[in-house]
């Protein structure tokens, strides 16, 4: 009699260890084979099981018939006159997926997409103005990252950023165990420290976010709710004083401190009135503010402010006080900066 076992093959890269070792459990095998996989496929970046010398052929031939190892396919490498390098991935439905590596003195930091489109509407947004297509799956997610480790001449890459395209928190059930992955200390070993979670502000949601997860960065982008709302629809469901308390009430550790992003709109949030309603609103919170001056598009009318208005506001927080960096834009000449990711889709119309 031919017993045949009828069952999917795994993607490893949507996977956690915890996962991975009650399914190799349930099989019989040792524990400790899940740590050698992780370590095999992404401390040593390995991706065939034939490759992994410590295994039997046996094991080998196991783990083949039972997981497959495919980072997202690339479609496209754009490389900016900075340095900054963004990847365009094709999905198995022939969604685009985009990510962008940034270097900056000692650091490599590669900013990652958690869906494709998003549902927050934010009207200065480019992927806000797509809409939502679909949640991505942690294998896509760790499969963009490992995507980009198989690019030639990519060094080591030291931080994550979850600030691409859609919003990580609408997305909790397959970002959170990609988080788990990337930390994993056999495999990609980040420190939370190295994570930082962009979000709108889905207090919710961000409740259940243990402060060691990742680092938070909110979306503020205005200091008060009529403004706010006028950009960012999810205010009139979280609004700035729920922020703000949720702030105040973050039970991190010393060193971490949550950061505010504030993005700079010619006309719309940038003045001298906006900067001390912002120092006002803060006041007292444990905080680092990121500036981000508007990344145009052809799609939308918003335009970025001088550099002067930029710089009047930033000295008016520094002078109150705030631990105030302006972000530059990077990758913008390949529409990989802030807002810009997901232009194809509009493209398309
Ligand atoms: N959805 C998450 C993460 C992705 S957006 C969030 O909104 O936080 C990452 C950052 O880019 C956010 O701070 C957002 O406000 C900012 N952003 C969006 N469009 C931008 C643009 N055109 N120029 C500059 N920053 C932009
Ligand atoms: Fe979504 Fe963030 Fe863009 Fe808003 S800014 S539409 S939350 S990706």
């Amino acid at each position: 009699m031919v017993l045949i076992i009828y069952g999917s093959m795994e993607n490893f890269y949507g996977l956690t260890l915890t996962q991975l070792e009650s399914i190799i459990g349930a099989l019989g095998k040792e524990k400790y084979r899940s740590r050698q996989l992780f370590k095999w496929i992404y401390n040593k970046n390995v991706l065939e099981f034939g490759k992994m010398t410590d295994l039997s052929k046996s094991l080998i031939n196991m783990f083949k018939d039972m997981f497959f190892l495919s980072p997202l396919k690339t479609k496209d490498v754009f490389s900016s006159k900075d340095g900054t390098m963004k990847f365009a991935f094709v999905c198995d439905d022939g969604n685009i997926v985009e990510s962008v590596l940034i270097p900056d003195k000692d650091r490599l930091t590669l900013c990652l997409s958690s869906q494709i489109g998003c549902r927050m509407g934010c009207r200065f947004c480019v992927t806000g103005r797509i809409g939502f297509i679909r949640n991505l799956k942690t294998s896509e997610i760790i499969g963009q990252l490992m995507g980009v480790r198989q690019h030639p001449g990519v060094d080591k890459i030291t931080n994550i950023v979850l600030m691409g395209m859609g919003e990580p928190l609408d997305n909790f059930d397959n970002v959170m165990p990609a988080l788990e992955i990337m930390k994993e200390p056999s495999g990609l070993d980040f420190s939370h420290r190295r994570i930082t979670l962009s979000t709108v502000g889905l207090i919710g949601v961000l409740k259940s976010v243990m402060p060691k997860t990742a680092g938070i960065a909110i979306s503020l982008n205005a200091a008060d709710d009529k403004t706010r709302s006028e950009l960012m629809p999810i205010n009139r469901l979280y609004p700035i004083e729920e922020i703000v308390d949720f702030v105040r009430n973050y039970k991190a550790d010393r060193r971490t401190r949550i950061t505010f992003e504030y993005v700079l709109i010619n006309g719309v949030n940038d003045s001298l009135e906006d900067a001390e309603k912002l120092a006002k609103l803060l006041k007292g919170l444990k905080c680092k503010i990121n500036l981000i001056p508007y990344n145009e598009s052809p799609f939308i009318d918003f335009k970025r402010p001088s550099e002067k208005t930029v710089e009047r506001f930033h000295n008016h927080l520094i002078n109150r006080y705030y631990t105030t960096i302006v972000r530059d834009s990077r990758g913008g000449d390949i529409h990989g900066a802030c807002g810009q990711l997901g232009m194809r889709y509009l493209d398309q119309g």
